[in-house]
Parts: structure tokens; sequence; C-alpha cells
């Protein structure tokens, strides 16, 4: 069990590590209990993402209404609605038709909600995530038929889960570079590419050598999951 000192040393460490590149840190809570949450508050954590609706919500109504939620895991459409009153960033857009519901619901709250593109960038065969040619017609699509109630803010990737070094900083310069790339080619008001959340626990190095804006720490400040 990790406690407010553990929390708050790992969450200090981490901080330092992003700070030469001012990249955000962001604690993953997810198999978490709020409790774990809210000692990552006190040690003046803001940032927190999680992977599912459920749990999303329930820490969200657990938690000091000042901390910024962002949503990382697979996201039903049928559930999009009860994240969009207060999400922060919804990371994990990886279709058409989930943007569009995206943009639906918060339409109906008269939200602009701020998205990444998740682009699958692993060697490994993953579920999630789009290839180079969605993620192009999604941002095509944005520039031609704009849809209302979302902005695309960036992008973001997981890199092969390996020990080999090489073969991760390649796929995370890959994303970095389609980010340069496609920020040149679709250009419109909802569309501004400057995020770029990659990084895990595992891999956090690699990640801000390669210009990562946002890492996304989970076991290294809150420890394994079960
Ligand atoms: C769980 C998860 C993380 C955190 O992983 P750790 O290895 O615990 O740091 C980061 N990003 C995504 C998308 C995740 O699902």
């Amino acid at each position: 069990m990790p406690t407010q000192k553990t929390i708050a040393n790992a969450i200090a460490h981490y901080a330092n590590l992003c700070h030469p590149t001012d990249t955000q840190l962001l604690a993953v809570s997810k198999l978490k209990p709020a409790a774990d949450v809210l000692l990552a508050y006190e040690a003046g954590q803001r940032h927190f993402a999680e992977n599912y609706v459920q749990e999303l919500v329930d820490k969200y109504e657990a938690c000091p209404k000042d901390v910024f939620w962002h949503f990382i895991g697979h996201l039903q459409s049928n559930k999009v609605k009860y994240i969009v009153p207060f999400v922060h960033l919804i990371q994990s857009i990886d279709s058409q038709k989930l943007l569009q519901e995206v943009s639906k619901q918060a339409q109906k709250i008269g939200r602009v909600v701020d998205v990444l593109l998740q682009i699958y960038i692993a060697a490994e065969d993953t579920k999630f995530g789009l290839d180079d040619q969605e993620a192009r017609q999604i941002l095509a699509g944005q520039v031609m038929h704009p849809l209302p109630n979302i902005r695309i803010v960036g992008l973001m990737g997981m890199a092969s889960f390996t020990d080999d070094k090489e073969q991760v900083a390649k796929e995370f310069a890959g994303l970095a570079e389609r980010r340069t790339d496609w920020a040149d080619v679709y250009q419109h008001d909802s569309i501004d590419l400057r995020e770029l959340s990659m990084g895990m626990s595992q891999d956090l190095d690699l990640a801000l050598a390669a210009g990562s804006t946002m890492v996304r720490i989970g076991t290294a400040i809150f420890g394994a999951r079960s």
C-alpha cells in the first residue's frame, strides 16, 4: 500500500523530471481507490487519468472539483454522456463515430470538449488506436465538415511493451513526426495539435527525449495494480 510519503516522493521526483521540458505529469489512478487520489492531491498533483467510465465518475464525485480529469481508456459511445460534463481531456479517440458522439453530447450541454487522437504506434497487436490513414481521414473531415463541439488538441500513443529501447524511441519519434506533419496539413480553428501524450512508468525517459508534452504515470506513483 502506498503511503502519503511514498506518493508525495514519487510525484516530486516525476514532476522534477518533467520540469525542464515543461511536460505535464498525469497521475494514472485507474484501479486505485479515491483515497490514493486524495493523497496525491494533497501532494499537489492536479491532473489525473482514468481508464474506466464508472470509476472515473465515482472518483470525480469523491474528489475536489479543481482536479483535471483525463480519460485514457477505450471509450464506448454509449458511455460518452457520463463524462462529457466534467472531463478535461479525452485522450483516446479511436474512431470518427466516437468523435461524433463526443461532439453531440457536448453540444447538448453547451461545452466544447478537447480531445486527442489515439494513434496506433506499437509493433505488437493491440486492439485500439487509429492507423495513419484513419487519423488523416478524421483530421480532413474536421477541416471539411467540422464537428462543432470538439477541439482536436494533439495525439496520444502507447509504445510497444518491450525492453528494446531503440524500438520504443523509434515509435515515439514517429508519433512526434506525425504531429508536426499533420499540424502543417490540417488547418482549422478546431485543430491545434499542440499536445503529444506519450510515456508511461517504464518508458518515460525516452518519451521526454522525444518531445512528449504529457506523460501518463501510474505504477511508479501508486504502485502495482492488482
Ligand atoms: C495504465 C495506463 C498508463 C499507466 O501505465 P503505468 O505503466 O502504470 O505507468 C498509461 N497510459 C495508458 C493508456 C494506460 O492505460
